[in-house]
């Protein structure tokens, strides 16, 4: 942040009084600009033995495959939030089930919630947000095509998970994970920059 939100004067960076850690702080109106983790939500949507995939159609990481997920509004919950994702990205209405994996993913400052979710009806369609949408068993997940560590780590706890019949038990588990550095990830096709870091980009951005 350069200048202040509240009053646009310039801002510098400092430890306030009573705190530990630099923060943007405004001279003129005495703002102090705190910045903490946001939350990205999104769904496992499942019909049958598949899941729902979708393949980006925006930075970061264009082109390459996730499950629909993205950066919580204001005013709504965890659950609104994966089931809005969810149709914006995917156009599937889904009822969000138990929370599946949380993770940390410290160095872009997020948070990502993944939650089971039923799909309604066998309905879904590209988006502006997907160039395509497809449900894909798991013998066709495109591992080395995943956009994010926590879509690859969500996606392999499902399968893990639905092998070992722990799926749908009567007894919830919510699987947390740290995720302290970018995963080297393959690039699906040639005309893709596979090396694009989410963390450089200067607009907000959800990755890992
Ligand atoms: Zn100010």
């Amino acid at each position: 942040m350069k200048f202040c939100s509240n009053c646009g004067h310039a801002v510098s960076r400092r430890i306030p009084p009573d705190d530990n850690r630099e923060r943007d702080v405004c001279d003129n109106c005495g703002a102090i600009h705190y910045e903490n983790p946001r939350n990205v939500v999104g769904t496992v949507p499942v019909l049958e033995d598949k899941v729902l995939l979708c393949k980006r159609a925006i930075e970061p990481r264009y082109g390459y495959w996730t499950l629909p997920a993205g950066f919580m509004e204001l005013g709504e919950t965890t659950t609104q939030g994966a089931a809005r994702e969810t149709l914006e990205e995917s156009g599937a209405h889904v009822e969000v089930g138990e929370l599946f994996t949380v993770l940390n993913v410290p160095h872009v400052h997020q948070v990502h919630l993944f939650y089971l979710a039923k799909m309604l009806a066998p309905d879904f369609a590209p988006s502006e947000e997907s160039l395509e949408v497809k449900l894909v068993a798991e013998a066709g997940i495109p591992w080395q095509e995943l956009a994010f560590p926590t879509i690859h780590h969500t996606l392999k706890l499902f399968f893990q998970d639905r092998a070992e019949g722990r799926l749908g038990d009567g007894r919830p588990r919510v699987h947390q994970l740290d995720i302290n550095r970018p995963m080297r990830l393959a690039a699906p096709a040639a005309n893709l920059d596979g090396a694009a870091s989410p963390s450089s980009a200067s607009a907000p951005a959800y990755g890992a």
